[in-house]
């Protein structure tokens, strides 16, 4: 097995999932660079510290996430809680390779691609089909009733959704579907022609625009609708390069 080194890690998930291609929140790609070879890595949702000690109790060499640090307007200084990951990751010699808009986006391994065929539906477009690189997509079930699709994504998430309906008998057949904290996209989903919308948290203004809207509203789980998409690049990874990936789901009900 040759050598994988971070840089050539994150540079071939660089371009599997066109990361250069997004405006994004947050950096893309590597964001803490250990310089240590690669064999073993921890997949994940969010780099918090309890994701980061079980790599080192599981000697890693790489974590990789969906919600990974230095978002757009947070305090730069790397002190208390970020301060401690970020020590905690240099002093074990593990990388840290954050994807957040390109592993939502990815039309194959990405969240709301995974979501979706868990859920049943099939993606027949985006939500805004104007943008080069849109996030959220439009997507067809053979007819359902809403309460039934509540039904469907507590059995498929392990979780029960926050559903806001006007009618839980109605038949659900033109979907919205946009994970992780996508609420306002609601209001596309109303004008794309969808009756129902799922993300994975709300606001308490996504009650009054569901109702407002006559758009059924999902909140299946910010947290629940994410894992999907670095699940599944972590497995793309391994194959690759042979190195062992494991998924790490550190339990979190929003
Ligand atoms: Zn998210």
């Amino acid at each position: 097995m040759t050598t994988l080194t971070p840089h050539d890690l994150t540079q071939f998930c660089d371009e599997f999932l066109s990361a250069s291609a997004f405006n994004d929140y947050c950096p893309n790609g590597l964001q803490v660079d250990a310089d240590t070879p690669i064999t073993k890595i921890i997949t994940g949702v969010t780099a918090c510290q309890a994701l980061i000690d079980e790599a080192v109790r599981q000697n890693a060499q790489a974590i990789m996430v969906h919600h990974g640090y230095f978002w757009k307007g947070e305090p730069a200084p790397l002190t208390h809680m970020k301060g401690k990951r970020i020590r905690t990751l240099f002093q074990n010699n593990i990388s840290l390779i954050a994807y957040h808009l390109p592993l939502d986006a990815h039309a194959d391994i990405g969240n709301n691609a995974v979501l979706a065929r868990e859920l049943g539906l099939d993606i027949v477009g985006a939500l805004y089909p104007y943008e080069k690189y849109p996030v959220g997509n439009i997507a067809t079930t053979t007819p359902i009733r809403a309460k039934d699709f509540a039904l469907k994504i507590a059995t498929t998430l392990g979780r029960e959704p926050l559903h806001i309906s006007t009618n839980p008998e109605r038949l659900l057949t033109k979907i919205g579907i946009c994970t992780g904290g996508a609420q306002d996209m609601i209001e596309q989903a109303y004008h794309m022609g969808c009756q129902a919308f799922i993300s994975g948290e709300a606001s308490e203004r996504t009650t009054h625009m569901a109702r407002e809207l006559g758009v059924d509203y999902f909140g299946a789980g910010h947290h629940a609708t994410e894992k999907g998409g670095i699940r599944a690049l972590g497995e793309i990874v391994a194959k690759r390069f042979g190195v062992d990936v494991v998924f790490v789901d550190i339990d979190n009900p929003v």
